[in-house]
């Protein structure tokens, strides 16, 4: 890919405006989203009915002004990356999901599982990069025993004991305590002390049961993903949050999706960001539906950032979405990007064109082309570079919530 001059856009809305602000409740009032434009601008928490209202509008760039406003209150033009690395240490997997292109049975061409000394090869291949972040998250491979996975995470220690170790998402760590023949709370412990740092936000889906048996009913019900993550985070470690959304779902199982997140960072705080994962179609049972178009993705940005109000961080993540709609997101809500990633397998194998990596110059260079200011965090949102350094929080970028 060729390098691109930053170039500075004018922001979507220069929200300091009084006039603007006028302008924008005016222009809601018109779409019919005058109360929602209200409830904005005064910070309150919009209602289910709201959210329904949100998916129903046509006027997607009334929505993500009001999204951008949120989005400027709590972050300004930050706009959050990272220098990091993907391993997925195995693709075989039990749960047969229908939506998932990655997963093979044991037996299968292609099927892998990485050994213990092999993750470790793959961090020392990137010890010439300022990587911070390991991203491992894999199939259920039932036959891998619990020891496995400690040895996996001691095995990135010790080849790069700095890094960060973001691992294991909701079905993985109830697969894990299965295996341990112990309860998540005993077993998180141990993991910490492998080297386990906090827990990506995957595997999600939607919360539905009407979804969970239609298309992955071998995987945890949205009950078990949410015990699961309070778990974890009564443990102290963070984790993120996702949605799959574009398949089978409807409307009003997304919002009750959105509610239930909503709920539980309400009463944890241990959610930093939430991730809309697009379904992406090919190679999948689903191959047949035609998946979320570029406007249903930054729709499911907008209605994020004004729905979960006390979620930190919206990510658009550009492995999935292509630059130029995460680009474009960054005017609807998100105000994080992801990250260099090195090696993307799960969105590549469901038919994903974006390169597998990119180089740090040419990230910052698209969020400034997008007329925001990159600032390099780590996995906790502590800043680890700025492009702006007046505007650049200090410390902790994850309590930016006004
Ligand atoms: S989504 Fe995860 S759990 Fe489901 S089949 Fe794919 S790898 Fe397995």
């Amino acid at each position: 890919m060729g390098q691109r001059q930053p170039q500075q856009l004018p922001l979507m809305l220069p929200l300091s405006n009084p006039k603007d602000i006028a302008r924008l409740q005016r222009r809601a009032e018109l779409a019919g989203l005058g109360s929602i434009c209200t409830k904005v601008l005064e910070g309150e928490r919009l209602s289910s009915d709201d959210a329904l209202a949100l998916y129903a509008t046509p006027d997607y760039l009334t929505m993500g002004m009001l999204a951008n406003h949120v989005r400027e209150r709590i972050h300004g033009d930050l706009t959050y990356f990272n220098i990091n690395q993907h391993i997925n240490y195995t693709n075989v997997c039990n749960k047969l999901c229908r939506f998932c292109a990655f997963q093979r049975l044991p037996n299968q061409e292609g099927a892998y599982v990485f050994t213990p000394e092999q993750v470790a090869q793959k961090i020392t291949e990137q010890l010439d990069q300022p990587v911070t972040e390991v991203h491992m998250v894999a199939g259920i491979y039932p036959k891998l025993p619990y020891e496995y996975y400690l040895d996996i995470l001691r095995a990135v220690k010790s080849a790069r004991p700095e890094i960060h170790i973001k691992a294991f998402t909701m079905i993985e760590l109830m697969q894990i305590a299965h295996r341990a023949k112990k309860p998540l709370e005993e077993v998180l412990p141990e993991l910490i002390e492998a080297g386990l740092g906090s827990c990506p936000g995957g595997g999600a889906e939607i919360f539905a049961d009407r979804v969970q048996r239609e298309g992955y009913h071998l995987k945890n019900t949205g009950q078990q993903w949410l015990d699961t993550a309070r778990t974890v985070h009564a443990a102290g470690l963070h984790s993120n949050c996702t949605m799959l959304h574009g398949h089978i779902e409807t409307v009003a199982e997304r919002v009750d999706h959105l509610l239930h997140l909503r709920e539980l960072q309400d009463e944890t705080g241990g959610l930093q960001c939430y991730i809309p994962l697009s379904f992406h179609p090919e190679n999948t049972e689903w191959s047949h539906l035609p998946g979320p178009t570029a406007l249903d993705e930054l729709r499911e940005i907008a209605i994020g950032r004004l729905m979960l109000d006390n979620i930190p961080h919206i990510k658009a993540y550009w492995i999935m979405l292509t630059v130029p709609i995460a680009q474009l997101a960054l005017s609807f809500g998100a105000d994080d990007v992801d990250g260099t990633v090195v090696e993307e397998k799960i969105y590549h194998d469901a038919g994903a064109t974006t390169p597998q990596s990119v180089a740090r110059q040419e990230l910052e260079n698209w969020i400034s082309e997008a007329g925001r200011i990159p600032v390099e965090r780590d996995t906790l949102y502590s800043v680890v570079w700025s492009g702006d350094e007046e505007l650049a929080p200090v410390g902790s970028a994850a309590s930016g919530l006004g």
